[in-house]
């Protein structure tokens, strides 16, 4: 009699499932929830993210005319679709919610909402007009909410990237691609208007300048082969022609230029020109030395230029612990602190591409195994709900976000595109409650 009253005692007081909450949908969020729930068997995890659409970057980052790296977003669904997790979208963590609450409801909370606020040159005139963020350039043509008013004139001929990484390229690789191929892509239609009305021309050249190349045809030999293949590359497409001759042609130019540093931006209202100082590479080896400016200059006008030198994260609650020079929260191989943990941009900054990120976030998964043994009770998903709702914070699920899915295809199909983003939260909203 005893014991039988023990073991349906034992039956009520079920073993503790561990609770997960994971800050941010990118890459970094899905890749460590896959991860987690390899790891264990019964973890439930929460991904919480601030608009009321997933997947970060891979949505509001990734050129539209790159299709193909958008198809992990078939793994992200798989993930989302798992019993054990739940997609909660339109939820802005540090405004909506603190991280304590968090960390009440849930065993371990992981940020992954990644790197989102622009890198200043801090030169002067960098206010001036049509001086354009790089990141809110792609925000514009990809639909970010918050960057869909962005006050950029198009209509001008010479454009200056300062900045040469996979942002600045796809930058140049968007304002020269045609309309016609860019229209069947899924930036927006604002975008593809804007777009129509700069200077279109039929070809597009890429200049060289063979003076750049001097210094490294001297240490090819001593490159590692990936760089030295590219360099070989580089080296066996320099043009003889200048970029004055081939303005005068008429086409589209795509002109790649080393060894600057921005000095100063100038114009009346808006940009007339910019100003670089001329490095020198300075140093033994080549691969560690350092580009030091001389006192040499050189003057390109433009009416139009984008900034894209790296992005920083923002420390979204003041009780992590933040790097606000590197702008990164700070942690160890992804560990926080106990029950705290951070993957993906927001923790290694905005270096990498998807699959670095992934990687990272397998990492920081396996990291917080650990955790994962849990001998008490949290609320969980209803905790969070309790709070939200007493906030009057409405929820996006999965299912919602499948019908805000659903209409942008739908806009798509009429305009012979795969998707027409919708740009504004009230009506992803409106779609998302219908
Ligand atoms: P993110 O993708 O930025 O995800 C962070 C998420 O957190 C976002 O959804 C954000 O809304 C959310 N969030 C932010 N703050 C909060 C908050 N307070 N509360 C709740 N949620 C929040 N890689 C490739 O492999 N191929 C490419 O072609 C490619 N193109 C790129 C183009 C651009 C312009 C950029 C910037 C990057 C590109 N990358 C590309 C890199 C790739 O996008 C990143 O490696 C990856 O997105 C980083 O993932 P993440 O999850 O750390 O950050």
């Amino acid at each position: 009699m005893f014991f039988r009253s023990i073991r349906k005692l034992s039956n009520l007081v079920k073993e503790p499932i561990p609770r997960v909450c994971i800050i941010g949908s990118g890459p970094a969020g899905f890749y460590a929830c896959q991860q987690l729930l390899k790891l264990s068997e019964n973890v439930h995890i929460d991904i919480l993210e601030r608009l009321p659409v997933p997947y970060g970057l891979v949505r509001f980052g990734v050129a539209p005319d790159h299709p193909e790296v958008k198809n992990v977003i078939n793994t992200f669904e798989k993930i989302a679709k798992n019993s054990r997790v739940r997609f909660m979208g339109n939820i802005n963590v540090g405004q909506d919610i603190s991280l304590e609450e968090l960390k009440d409801n849930y065993h371990v909370v992981l940020l992954a909402y990644g790197s989102d606020q622009d890198k200043l040159l801090g030169i002067v005139g960098e206010q001036l007009g049509n001086v354009i963020s790089g990141r809110n350039f792609v925000g514009w043509y990809n639909g970010v909410p918050s960057d869909k008013d962005l006050k950029i004139n198009l209509n001008v001929e010479e454009a200056v990237i300062i900045g040469q990484g996979n942002v600045a390229l796809d930058i140049a690789r968007i304002l020269l691609t045609s309309i016609d191929d860019l229209k069947k892509t899924d930036i927006t239609s604002y975008a593809l208007e804007e777009l129509s009305q700069s200077e279109v021309k039929k070809n597009c050249t890429t200049i060289w300048r063979s003076t750049d190349f001097e210094k490294i045809k001297e240490y090819l030999p001593q490159l590692p082969r990936p760089k030295k293949r590219l360099m070989e590359l580089m080296l066996n497409n320099l043009s003889p022609a200048t970029f004055d001759d081939n303005k005068i042609n008429n086409k589209k130019l795509f002109a790649p230029i080393f060894y600057r540093s921005p000095k100063e931006i100038t114009g009346r209202d808006s940009v007339e020109k910019v100003v670089f100082s001329i490095n020198d590479v300075v140093g033994l080896d080549f691969l560690t030395a350092d580009a030091i400016p001389t006192c040499d200059e050189e003057e390109i006008s433009c009416s139009l230029v984008f900034r894209s030198i790296g992005s920083k994260s923002v420390q979204i609650d003041e009780s992590i612990p933040f790097d606000l020079c590197r702008g990164r929260v700070i942690n160890s191989h992804g560990k926080v602190q106990n029950n705290l943990y951070a993957t993906g941009w927001v923790a290694t900054g905005p270096t990498g591409v998807i699959l670095s990120t992934m990687t990272n976030a397998f990492q920081t998964g396996n990291s917080m195994k650990q955790e994962l043994n849990v001998s008490d009770h949290k609320a969980g998903t209803k905790g969070l709900i309790k709070v939200l709702e007493k906030k009057n914070i409405p929820i996006v699920t999965f299912e919602n976000w499948e019908k805000i899915d659903k209409a942008e295809r739908d806009r798509g199909k009429l305009l012979g595109k795969p998707r027409e983003k919708i740009v504004d939260v009230a009506e992803m909203l409106k779609v998302a409650f219908s």
